[in-house]
């Protein structure tokens, strides 16, 4: 039998991405996708591959003309070039056209997403807590296409062109591919002598600026302004700075910040945290230090008259933590997480002397005679996380071993039976 034999390959991922049945309505899909897409949001601690695949399903799904290619072809016809532009768009960019702008606090921007647009350029910025903390501006210089003034993006001199010979004009090819004895392929590809734009220029005609490829290469500095509080993943973003094409309306260009692990802080949302080691006599009796905060401040941190810090415990100052993002004059808390550090032995004398002004042992209710009847123990070391992690490794070779002697034992009732 002779016909177009669909190519049994993966079309069923992106239904499964969205956990959606191969029949979902648009309905099913918007709902599928803002309850998987709100979960998995980066700014939230998503995964940012999940994030990308959700945005990716759902950006072909939607598109009644992608599923029925992807449903017909799966994954890789939409990679070929069949429907416009197939996959490589910003998975926040959906996510914001599907919200309707910024949803957790991102520069965002509102524009109508009808139109033909060329790609977002996504660059990672780093940048250091402070900073986040201070506000700073980084001035960065990148390079992009811009339309050749010399021939207003005609890319010849005359402004003519003429039909691509290899499309006849419409900027696709079709090709056949044998996979078997009849059965054929057909797939569309954007035409390669005319990288699918349907013309071509004369070679005399040619703009000698720009040779007929229509744009040139420009270097722009961009200043990008970080504002305090701004928040790690946060995007800073340059409408219509992207690369620009004919008849196209350029992406953005936009920075999402990566904040650097600093040596001293952590932080958390608009709080700080800081790690510091108390030896024992500071804990029970007072202690004083100073720390340089992230706007070089000195702050001069100690405890109150007679207050004993216990090992792992937290103090916090408020107002000491991060500015809020848009309104700086809000700050979040600093904490402190405090660590005793007990020394390992101590000498009789010094236990003696330790003995008089602490408060006293609880004494033993017991009599001699009744304590000879107990039983001597010695105390060991542990190192009670090496000790789990043998237990862990000891169960699971009993469960292995456990496992071969339930398929020894139906072999041996097979061998029985026979
Ligand atoms: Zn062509
Ligand atoms: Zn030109």
């Amino acid at each position: 039998m002779f016909g177009r034999a669909p190519k049994k390959s993966d079309n069923t991922r992106y239904y499964e991405i969205l956990g959606v049945s191969k029949n979902a309505s648009q309905e099913d899909l918007k709902k599928a996708y803002r309850k998987a897409a709100i979960k998995n949001h980066p700014d939230k601690g998503g995964d940012p591959e999940k994030f990308k695949e959700l945005a990716q399903a759902y950006e072909v799904l939607s598109d009644p003309e992608k599923r029925e290619i992807y449903d017909q072809y799966g994954e890789d016809a939409l990679k070929e070039g069949m429907g416009s532009g197939g996959g490589g768009h910003n998975p926040f960019d959906i996510f914001e056209s599907f919200f309707g702008g910024s949803t957790f606090g991102g520069g965002g921007s509102s524009r109508g997403r009808r139109q033909r647009r060329g790609e977002d350029v996504i660059h990672p910025l780093k940048v250091s807590l402070e900073d986040l903390y201070n506000a700073t501006s980084k001035k960065l210089s990148l390079s992009r296409n811009v339309i050749c003034q010399k021939c207003k993006g005609k890319g010849s001199k005359s402004g003519a062109s003429m039909k691509c010979s290899g499309c006849q004009g419409s900027g696709m090819k079709v090709t056949i591919r044998q996979l078997g004895p009849g059965m054929i392929q057909q797939m569309q590809h954007p035409c390669n002598e005319c990288k699918g734009t349907g013309e071509m220029i004369n070679d005399k005609d040619r703009c000698p600026q720009c040779k007929g490829e229509k744009v040139v290469q420009e270097k722009k500095v961009l200043e990008v302004i970080v504002e305090k509080g701004m928040q790690n993943g946060q995007k800073i973003s340059f409408p219509g700075e992207a690369d620009e094409a004919p008849d196209t309306v350029s992406g953005d260009i936009v920075f999402v910040l990566q904040q650097k692990d600093h040596p001293k802080y952590k932080r958390k949302g608009d709080d700080i945290f800081y790690e510091h080691t108390l030896s024992l006599t500071e804990a029970l009796c007072g202690f004083q230090f100073v720390l340089t905060h992230l706007d070089n401040r000195q702050l001069l941190i100690k405890s109150n008259p007679g207050e004993v810090v216990k090992p792992d415990q937290f103090k916090a100052i408020n107002d000491e933590g991060m500015p809020m993002y848009q309104r700086p004059f809000m700050r979040g808390k600093l904490y402190i997480h405090f660590t005793v550090d007990f020394p390992d032995s101590l000498a009789p004398d010094q236990c003696k002397a330790l003995e008089a002004v602490l408060p006293p042992k609880p004494t033993s209710q017991m009599t001699d005679m009744e304590l000879d009847e107990c039983e001597e123990t010695t105390l060991h070391d542990v190192n009670m996380e090496e000790e789990m992690r043998r237990k862990q490794a000891q169960a699971q070779e009993a469960y292995e071993e456990d496992d071969d002697d339930v398929h020894g034992g139906a072999q041996r009732v097979q061998c029985a039976q026979q």
